[in-house]
């Protein structure tokens, strides 16, 4: 039974690369019919930051990812915060200890730096608290059983760590990255329970997936060096067998391709990074979404899924069932994958272009209320009509179709309607005059048009721009009949007036 899980740390707001390694593990999910679960990391309280897990959970929500277990989702392996396992934890390492795989550790934060301090002068280039280090220091493992019972009672700053023995050598089998190697030897004794009773994340990692029944461990490169603690902690425990299998992804590099995307990276290249809009003390902490920013999350999913990954066919436009009937571990590339913004770009468009107007119209509604909420849905829908195709993201819609919701702000092209000015008026006015009987479909006023310039003798360009101009004040935009038989007789009437002025 596949049982996945993306278990996110509170630390902040979730970084779209997060929200790929939780697509990714939730496609995995549905394409076995397993399950897919959320998990709060929340045991390191100095990182622990308001309102993040509400961020994370409203992410997934919006890009359409329903955890089948999690807090507030039910599940029978709750709870599904940690900080609300913590005795759990206690347990286990309390096993381990007296299993003589792992030992009490009492040193303070001085001793420790004292420690490397000196093993640095000995030349140690990465002095740690190992096998070797361990021996001078103060705990369970060097001190007497009574010296140890006693600063048990009497301590508060215990901790536990795992005792790990050099020589060994670790395997892991990841599924994307093949067989990764490491030796024990270069393994620090790493800190299971910390003196607030709290587990680190390895301990209170492993221990939930392994009591969570975690089959696949689905997460970014990042974690790959700590698996090797993670196999000797579940060798420790006595659970190597039923290990749960790795997939590590790889990371998501800068547009360039010059390094890994960062939080910052956002503002420093103008597109968001993060899937919703983050609102921090300061400026600086703060960050927008691709919700605000105008992506469709459908498109947003789209998009993440094909950041390292391809189905190894043309197709490029799925929704997320058929991502999740498609998609494949194996298909994952091992190289970092470079977030290319324009590609978020040409997804949205053609994920607009391929929607229903009114679904659109519905989406505008809730991005936009002020704007959209003005008109009837008979409207928004035809104008959702007459601009889709135009438009990549959601606030393109308003940029530049505004003037049918609002009038006109300013007039594009001045030169034109200086040139216009010698033989405008009389043209103008009489074009105008005659429309004003029209009964104003885009198919009667195209066919006034043509009759107008054979009468007149002029050409398209002598009166089509300046139209559209006065209707619109750009040059840019739909079909100009279409857009004055939504605007309506009397606005498109006005407006011409105004063109004249
Ligand atoms: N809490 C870790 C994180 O924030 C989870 C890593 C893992 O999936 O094991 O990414």
């Amino acid at each position: 039974n596949v049982r996945v899980r993306f278990a996110p740390s509170p630390t902040g707001p979730l970084h779209i690369g997060g929200v790929r390694t939780a697509l990714y593990t939730y496609l995995i999910a549905k394409k076995y019919k397993g399950d897919f679960i959320l998990r709060i990391e929340d045991t390191d309280q100095n990182r622990y930051v308001e309102g993040a897990e509400d961020y994370i959970i409203r992410s997934l929500e919006w890009c359409g990812i329903t955890p089948d277990e999690g807090p507030g989702f039910g599940g029978d392996y709750g709870p599904y915060r940690q900080s609300e396992r913590k005795d759990i934890y206690g347990k286990y390492a309390k096993q381990l200890v007296e299993a003589g795989k792992a030992y009490y550790a009492f040193d303070s934060a001085e001793e420790i730096s004292e420690m490397r301090t000196r093993l640095e002068a000995e030349g140690n280039r990465a002095p740690k608290y190992d096998h070797s280090s361990r021996l001078s220091m103060k705990n369970s493992l060097t001190l007497t059983e009574k010296e140890t019972a006693d600063l048990l009672a009497s301590s508060d700053d215990v901790i536990v760590r795992l005792k790990i023995e050099p020589g060994e050598e670790i395997v892991v089998n990841d599924i994307i990255r093949g067989e990764v190697k490491f030796n024990s030897s270069e393994l620090d004794d790493k800190v299971l329970l910390k003196a607030d009773g709290m587990p680190t994340y390895h301990m209170a990692n492993i221990v939930d997936d392994k009591l969570m029944k975690i089959s696949h461990v689905i997460r970014g490169e990042e974690w790959l060096p700590s698996t090797a603690h993670h196999v000797l902690l579940y060798r420790a425990l006595g659970w190597e067998e039923t290990m749960p299998k790795f997939a590590h992804l790889s990371l998501l590099l800068k547009p360039n391709g010059k390094g890994k995307l960062s939080k910052r990276d956002g503002a420093k290249f103008g597109f968001p990074v993060f899937p919703l809009e983050w609102k921090a003390e300061t400026e600086e902490d703060s960050f927008t979404g691709f919700r605000e920013f105008g992506f469709d999350p459908k498109a947003t999913v789209n998009f993440l899924a094909f950041l390292g990954w391809n189905p190894g066919t043309e197709q490029e436009i799925f929704t997320i069932e058929e991502l999740a009937e498609a998609f494949n571990l194996d298909q994952i590339v091992k190289s970092g994958a470079r977030f290319d913004i324009d590609k978020a770009k040409w997804y949205n468009q053609q994920y607009i272009i391929n929607s229903d107007n009114k679904d659109i119209a519905a989406y505008l509604k809730v991005f936009d209320a002020e704007t959209y909420e003005k008109v009837s849905d008979e409207y928004l829908e035809e104008f959702v009509g007459l601009m889709k195709e135009r438009v990549e993201l959601y606030g393109d819609f308003y940029d530049s179709g505004y003037y049918f919701f609002e009038d006109i702000k300013s007039y594009e092209e001045k030169m034109i309607r200086k040139k216009w000015k010698d033989h405008r008026p009389e043209k103008f006015a009489k074009f105008s005059e005659q429309l004003s009987t029209n009964k104003f479909s885009s198919e009667s006023l195209k066919g006034e048009l043509e009759a107008f310039i054979k009468e007149e003798e002029i050409g398209y360009g002598d009166i089509m721009p300046f139209l559209r101009l006065a209707t619109t004040g750009t040059m840019q935009g739909p079909d100009l009949f279409q857009t004055m038989e939504l605007l309506g007789k009397e606005k498109s009437l006005k407006r011409l007036g105004e063109g004249l002025n």
